[in-house]
């Protein structure tokens, strides 16, 4: 690898993202270099392109979720599973650190997703403190990050088809303690959504719906292992209403969650949701307005569990490793993944992912463009 090393910035909301050199970092002991292979541009990012996430230091590295090979290590290095890390290795790191273990959130209510000294790769971590971010052709791993090997099964398209839609669903549908037999409906057919289609499914669900749109992602959600879809465009609220219904006993489903991002999509699925059922709502990670709900008719008397679901933890990280590293080969995760664009196209990137244009566009750092920046 050459000295100089590559990297996308975005150096405030709303500016283009543009090519900026980054020394080759001198490694402290316990650290180590990745080569990026592949990261994501994922909604998050066009977030913070928009600037909807507060306390953000830009500029930044985005690419939170990458995959690589360990370029260099300092010293010994051991993987977040206790097992010995060496160069050459294909590895992922779960992007979260500096979790601190002591603040009231970790320690005594036990929600360290809340914690506040908590930092993440590409979002929370500044380009002035170096290479903190997948959108580079190397990234810093800071010692006491969680590094893994990626499984000889999983390759780099399927870890990152999965990415951080996969984390999330994973800690998702812990929340929303799904049963086997449950009748589950997911709002939302983007990564985090057909994720957790997938993970309901191999998780033993019985019937599975997902509203979303556009067609070709719902077609995926199928393959995801949804046995009905909803088209968001051509169905109304109160077609979709009849429709569960008749599916459902009357009742509506066990299990609904909420992987859209629109005050709307709570509003129905409150009214999609049986009585006695699970509400977990995990699309609203940035502030798009309030919803409008009757707490008599939708919470109250219907008995309702509403959950939360913020962030990921070093076991939700591990645990869908294992998922890719037993299932990757037959749930189709990499399709998720559409399009690859070099560090020189990700104002494309950006564009197409913000108009829905694909599901998810990933990254080569190393790949060429034809178009300059
Ligand atoms: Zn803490
Ligand atoms: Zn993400």
């Amino acid at each position: 690898m050459d000295a100089r090393i590559l990297a996308a910035v975005m150096p405030a909301p709303r500016q283009p993202v543009e090519i900026r050199e980054f020394p080759r970092p001198d490694l402290p002991p316990q650290g180590a270099l990745l080569r990026t292979a592949r990261a994501e541009v994922c909604g998050t990012d066009v977030h913070l392109w928009h600037g909807r996430l507060t306390g953000v230091p830009y500029p930044i590295i985005p690419g939170h979720v990458s995959a690589g090979t360990l370029e260099s290590v300092r010293g010994q290095l051991d993987g977040i599973d206790g097992s010995p890390l060496r160069e050459g290795d294909r590895a992922v790191f779960f992007d979260v650190h500096r979790t601190c273990g002591r603040c009231r959130a970790c320690a005594v209510h036990r929600t360290p997703t809340r914690c506040s000294s908590r930092r993440v790769y590409g979002i929370t971590d500044s380009a002035t403190e170096g290479l903190f971010g997948g959108w580079s052709q190397a990234i810093y791993l800071e010692p006491g990050v969680g590094i893994a090997r990626l499984p000889d099964e999983v390759t780099f398209d399927d870890y990152i088809g999965a990415g951080c839609g996969l984390l999330t669903a994973v800690h998702v549908l812990e929340r929303a303690a799904l049963r086997p037999g449950d009748v589950v409906l997911v709002q939302g057919a983007g990564a985090v959504g057909l994720s957790a289609v997938a993970l309901a499914r191999l998780g033993g669900a019985g019937l599975i719906c997902a509203i979303g749109a556009p067609p070709s992602r719902l077609a995926l959600a199928r393959r995801m292992g949804a046995d009905h879809v909803y088209d968001l465009a051509r169905t109304t609220a109160a077609e979709r209403l009849e429709d569960v219904r008749a599916r459902t006993h009357g009742e509506g489903f066990d299990v609904v969650i909420e992987a859209a991002g629109s005050p709307r999509a709570v509003e129905e699925g409150l009214d999609l949701v049986r009585d006695g059922g699970r509400y977990v709502i995990a699309g609203h990670y940035t502030d798009v307005g309030p919803s409008s709900i009757n707490a008599h008719r939708q919470i109250n008397r219907k008995h309702l569990e509403i959950r939360g679901c913020w962030g990921s933890e070093p076991g939700h990280f591990l645990r869908a490793l294992a998922i890719l590293e037993r299932h990757a080969a037959r749930v189709p995760w990499r399709e998720i993944g559409e399009r690859v664009y070099p560090l020189t196209a990700l104002n494309d990137a950006l564009a197409d992912a913000e108009a829905m244009r694909i599901t998810k566009a990933l990254v080569d750092p190393w790949g060429q463009s034809r178009f300059p920046l």
